[in-house]
């Protein structure tokens, strides 16, 4: 559902080519291998051990770097991020699985929108 309200809010902004590769990352491509995955069981948060090769490819895919390369964007403030809970000690990202630090960055960075 949380997904839903996030694409509508960027089709809703105008970002057609935010949305469509999004789409496609989100829809294709899921394996039973990806499904066992669990970000909450991971307590190093630079450990991609157990990640999917086609979860460590689409980081590449999407330009993932685990340092911003531009000051005021990275995945602390971004849209799709997913930050580290109670119960799961590092953050994510909604377009691929496995964690992502808040000072990471990729190409499909948005600015993350409050709703008060
Ligand atoms: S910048 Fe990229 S990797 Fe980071 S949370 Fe946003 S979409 Fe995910």
């Amino acid at each position: 559902m949380h997904r839903r309200k996030v694409l509508k809010n960027l089709i809703q902004r105008g970002s057609a080519w935010v949305v469509l590769p999004l789409i496609a990352a989100c829809s294709g491509g899921s394996s039973e291998s990806s499904k066992e995955y669990d970000l909450a069981s991971i307590t190093d948060c630079t450990d991609l051990n157990g990640l999917p090769e086609e979860e460590v490819s689409k980081r590449s895919q999407l330009g993932y770097v685990e340092k911003t390369p531009i000051s005021d964007n990275n995945c602390d403030n971004c849209q799709l991020y997913l930050p580290p809970t109670e119960t799961r000690k590092c953050g994510g990202c909604q377009l691929f699985k496995g964690p992502v630090k808040p000072e990471a960055y990729c190409t499909y960075w948005a600015p993350r929108v409050d709703h008060g």
